[in-house]
């Protein structure tokens, strides 16, 4: 069986595709020395395509209002309990201001439930008046809005968007959200048709997702030419109705990672807040080597950010964004690795405007 396996790895890094058998077999692994020969492959192949450079997404989380009830989501409209705040549009450009001018980040996303107080006109002054002031690129993840909201955030000059599909299986997706996943791949087409570099990808570990959507969810990445693989661990909130379900696996996702990588070559791929949160020890780095070139750290001011637990136990939540900054500078150095530069562009552009 090893041989077989370094068959498929050699094929994938002499950029051959990969099968979709192919694929299900390396999520199948589950031996230790198999699973680190995996994992030895996706980070040469991150090596080769991105290189040493790990990019920072601050980002912020302007609004936990919800019109939404996914039966995951810890905001949903449905959950009584959570408390809802929005930040006033001029207060959310005044601290984008701090974190990108101060703190240096290159990339702000700003993020939300599906608040409709957030109207067109609003979010187009908040990114106008962000891009005059600052040098950053921003990056919404705001959920579904009409084609021509897209259209003037784009105008506005919004360059990326952050929009997962969560799980590709139509049934598994309609059930968990209530929503139609046709709609959903609707928007993901849109946003690449108005030139959005989109970061997407499935919740790992959702209730009664097989091997044959995870394999599904990888080929749609490659698909859809997906210019950030955006993925992570489903963990479990209480106040929801999926309490008492099973969080994602740890390792689990990071096979997904790692088999992204392995298939998707040059495409973003962060190493996310909740695979912190289910690994605090170790989660991000052991992403960050095995294929993972991005880190997102949580830069919503302490006042809000208690309140935007998309699930429990979230890391960081009481940590300052200077302190914040520190820390991922730290980790990020004692992998050997270094702070990415430039705004981290989709890696599938060759022009890039600003
Ligand atoms: N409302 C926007 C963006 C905010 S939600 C949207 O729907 O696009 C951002 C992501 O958080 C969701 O796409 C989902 O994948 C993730 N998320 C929600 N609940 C979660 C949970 N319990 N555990 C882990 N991730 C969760």
């Amino acid at each position: 069986m090893i041989r077989y396996l370094e068959r498929i790895l050699n094929r994938a890094l002499k950029g051959n595709d990969l099968s979709q058998k192919e694929i299900y077999y390396l999520l199948s692994l589950t031996q230790r020395n198999q699973l680190k020969r995996l994992f030895k492959t996706a980070d040469r192949i991150r090596k080769k395509f991105v290189g040493e450079e790990v990019h920072l997404r601050g980002i912020v989380e302007f609004s936990n209002y919800c019109r939404n009830n996914c039966l995951y989501c810890g905001i949903r409209r449905g959950n009584r309990k959570a408390r809802r705040y929005r930040m006033p549009p001029e207060k959310i450009v005044k601290w984008v201001a701090f974190i990108s001018n101060k703190l240096k980040y290159r990339t702000v996303v700003l993020q939300s439930g599906e608040d409709l107080w957030y109207t067109k006109e609003k979010l187009v002054r908040i990114i106008k008046e962000i891009k005059k002031r600052c040098k950053t690129v921003v990056a919404v993840s705001i959920g579904e809005r009409d084609y021509e909201t897209y259209k003037a955030m784009r105008k506005a000059g919004a360059e990326r968007s952050l929009f997962r599909f969560e799980t590709t299986n139509p049934v598994l997706y309609k059930k968990m959200t209530g929503r139609s996943f046709v709609q959903r791949i609707q928007h993901i087409k849109w946003m690449k048709e108005l030139g959005y570099q989109v970061g997407t990808g499935p919740l790992i570990g959702l209730p009664e997702a097989t091997i044959k959507d995870y394999v599904n969810d990888i080929l749609f990445l490659k698909k859809y030419n997906i210019d950030m693989a955006a993925m992570g661990p489903y963990i479990c909130h209480s106040d929801t109705p999926l309490a008492g379900r099973p969080n994602g696996s740890v390792e689990f996702s990071l096979k997904m990672l790692a088999i992204a990588r392995i298939v998707c070559k040059n495409i973003h791929i962060p190493a996310t807040t909740a695979l912190q949160t289910l690994a605090p020890l170790n989660g991000r780095q052991r992403a960050l080597n095995c294929g993972a070139n991005i880190l997102m750290p949580n830069t919503t001011p302490a006042k809000y950010r208690k309140h935007y637990l998309l699930y429990p136990n979230k890391v960081c939540i009481f940590e300052d964004p200077v302190a914040c900054r520190q820390c991922v500078t730290q980790l990020i150095y004692s992998l050997g690795r270094k702070i990415g530069e430039g705004y981290g562009h989709s890696l599938k552009l060759k022009t890039k405007k600003l």
